[in-house]
């Protein structure tokens, strides 16, 4: 290919990424191969051990991230996966107390028989002096989902590597062309493809991304043992839907950056927050790790019906959980169980117009 991947911009790299070199004859993007065993010989044997479609996606991801790419069919099966090769029973952990919810159900109740020792971490701290001792695993969520609080990816993995913990960061909201963890000094990074990396509200997927080989190794004998693993026509949409990742996300961030600055002069909007706004307290710390802005803001109107009928009113904000798709949605986050007040809103601005969406928001508000 001539000039490493590495040295071309986002936008280059999210539709190149993992694609098998040019061919004559051959189509511009492989579909996906459907096969559960392969004829014996070749390189493949069986669809559960490996195949062409993980590959071609494992590439494009792990070289966003900056280390070897080990895909699975959703973020939580990323997690849990990635807690069970890391953690032995007693082990301490820190999880933030302000994360995505399913992380804190699944260490509570799942790994319950681990009597792991966890420590719940709020996002924006205290992290007070002796915070990592004893601990075997770190795992930080920055901006952390749904209440963008941000932390310093690089000054905490230096003390925790000081204590001997691993340091794994969810960066599910920022996307690898928005944070890149391991070049902050994070050993690994886990995500939710779900979200703006896949982009289209159409299917689940997940990954972890580690620069230890025996590491990587051991995630995929988990992957291959366990049987949780991604399908071929899901690995192949993901890769297809990620080459627009750069405009999707450039978009977004521009409808975020429109309606922040209308939400925060509302008078019926309370605690909005979005790293990208110059009054946020994250921004200046947030401005040093990340390399782009989201699309994802949160902020509170004053009661559940409240939100209820903004999402009536609006024309192009839907109910919805989840974010990072292409159309602008709005999540109620009490209703999940998110220790949050009743009115607070994740919304996830999509791929319309700006100007349209801004009118729209405005009217619905009331
Ligand atoms: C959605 C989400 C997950 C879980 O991902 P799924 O793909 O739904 O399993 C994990 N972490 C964060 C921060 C998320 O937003």
């Amino acid at each position: 290919m001539g000039t490493p991947m590495a040295d071309y911009g986002d936008g280059t790299r999210c539709v190149h990424g993992g694609q098998a070199a040019p061919e004559p004859g051959a189509p511009l993007s492989h579909g996906p191969v459907f096969a559960a065993p392969y004829h014996l010989g070749g390189g493949d044997f069986y669809g559960r051990a490996g195949n062409p479609g993980w590959r071609g996606l494992e590439e494009a991801i792990g070289e966003l991230d900056g280390g070897r790419c080990v895909l699975l069919p959703s973020g939580m099966a990323a997690i849990s996966t990635l807690l069970r090769s890391v953690l032995r029973a007693g082990d301490a952990l820190i999880l933030p107390s302000d994360g995505y919810y399913a992380t804190r159900e699944l260490v509570r109740d799942e790994f319950a028989e681990l009597s792991l020792d966890v420590r719940e971490i709020p996002t924006a701290g205290p992290w007070e002096d002796g915070v990592f001792d004893g601990v075997r695993l770190v795992l930080l969520e920055t901006p952390s989902n749904p209440g963008l609080d941000v932390c310093d990816i690089a000054a905490l993995a230096e003390r925790a590597h000081a204590a001997g913990a691993l340091v794994a960061v969810d960066n599910t909201t920022a996307t690898p062309i928005g944070q890149r963890p391991l070049e902050l000094g994070a050993d690994i990074v886990v995500a939710s493809d779900t979200k703006a990396l896949a982009g289209h509200s159409d299917l689940l997927m997940g990954h972890v991304s580690v620069r230890d080989e025996e590491l990587a190794e051991r995630l995929v004998r988990a992957r291959t043992l366990s049987g949780s693993i991604p399908g071929p026509f899901e690995t192949w949409l993901v890769h297809r839907s990620m080459a627009t990742l750069d405009l999707r996300l450039a978009r977004q961030a521009e409808n975020a950056a429109a309606l922040a600055e209308v939400l925060r002069e509302h008078p019926a909007v309370s605690g909005l927050r979005w790293p990208g706004m110059a009054a946020d307290p994250a921004h200046e710390l947030a401005g040093r790790q990340m390399r782009r802005w989201g699309g994802v803001l949160r902020f509170e109107l004053a009661d559940a019906g409240a939100v209820e009928e903004f999402v009536r009113r609006s024309r192009l904000v839907v109910a919805a959980t989840s974010f990072g798709g292409l159309h602008t949605t709005a999540d109620r986050r009490a209703q999940w169980g998110d220790p949050v007040p009743e009115g607070f809103v994740r919304l996830s601005a999509g791929c319309e117009d700006t100007a349209d969406l801004v009118a729209d928001v405005v009217q619905a508000l009331g």
